[in-house]
């Protein structure tokens, strides 16, 4: 069976047919500027898969939309599928939901967040395969988090913004903070841009300085050491643009075990290597749980 998936993003919007196997048989790329420029754009390709002259096995049976966020995924919400106060001026209060849904007629539409639907695409087909219990920690321009709980994408009054954890500051460390809501925040800490501001120049041209990646790793750890110790997850995945610095997998491993100090003890936390990971879809993840999301629509 196909179907269509949307992982909509800041920059860009992947629009994809696959089939319930997580295989994607075709995809396009489509740059995000305003709703108006790009929504018509993702409407004629998946129109074009639902057109009336093609036979049954070539048209998209359902619709699934990894969306990026803060989004409004209450079911029971008169907002349902809105993009809600992203800082992406254009896109606040957008009906991302509700647009597809009027555009495209009557097809079964399953809509998430990007970092949900990320690691839904790892649970259904990478390195949280099998587990009920995951968080998918994307560190890139912001910072996310999707989790499952009990086999569920955790929602609940919203959905949750681990991104934005106060943090403590590492002695020694006064950078002020990126975030204009928090300051000091993970996100504020450890994002790309967070990096960029504090050292003044961009990640990746900072691969060759070791105090750079100590520090982050800091960060990042006293993120996942609340996290694992609040949701008590079976696997975290690490993925977004700043851990391409592979470096940081082994110091973020050494400083979460440091800050737990021995206070719990799980087969994970002894098996640290597989318990703090990177994702296995080589990116696809975002657009393979997309497609989750349509096939279970
Ligand atoms: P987005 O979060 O916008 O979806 P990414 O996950 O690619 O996109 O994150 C972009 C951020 O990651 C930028 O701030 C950039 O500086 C940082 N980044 C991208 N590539 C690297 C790299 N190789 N090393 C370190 N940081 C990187
Ligand atoms: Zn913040």
């Amino acid at each position: 069976m196909l179907y269509g998936a949307l992982e909509a993003g800041g920059t860009k919007m992947i629009c994809a047919v696959g089939n319930e196997n997580g295989r994607i048989l075709d995809q396009s790329v489509i740059s995000t500027s305003t709703p108006d420029e790009t929504m018509p754009a993702i409407i004629e390709y998946f129109k074009a898969r639902l057109d009336p002259s093609l036979p049954d096995d070539e048209k998209i049976q359902a619709l699934g939309i990894a969306c990026f966020g803060p989004v409004d995924v209450r079911k029971d919400s008169k907002t349902y599928g809105n993009i809600l106060n992203t800082p992406k001026i254009a896109w606040r209060n957008f009906p991302m939901l509700k647009t597809l849904k009027d555009a495209l007629g009557d097809i079964p539409v399953g809509f998430d967040t990007d970092v949900n639907g990320s690691l839904l695409g790892e649970a259904t087909w990478g390195a949280a395969k099998g587990l009920s219990d995951a968080v998918y920690i994307t560190i890139g321009t912001g910072i996310g988090m999707g989790a499952i709980s009990a086999g569920h994408p955790v929602h609940g009054m919203l959905h949750p913004e681990a991104g934005h954890l106060i943090m403590s500051r590492v002695p020694g460390d006064d950078y002020k903070g990126h975030c204009p809501s928090h300051g000091a925040c993970f996100e504020g800490m450890a994002s790309g841009p967070a990096i960029e501001d504090r050292w003044g120049k961009p990640a990746k041209e900072l691969a060759d300085k070791p105090e750079v990646w100590e520090l982050e790793a800091k960060y990042i750890a006293q993120a996942l050491t609340d996290i694992l110790l609040t949701l008590s997850p079976q696997k975290i995945i690490l993925g977004g643009g700043v851990m391409e610095q592979s470096q940081l997998f082994s110091l973020v491993r050494k400083y979460v075990l440091e800050y737990v100090n021995d206070y719990i003890d799980t087969k994970q936390l002894r098996n640290i290597n597989n318990f703090i990971s990177p994702a296995a879809l080589n990116g696809n993840q975002g657009i393979m749980g997309a497609l989750k999301l349509a096939a279970t629509a």
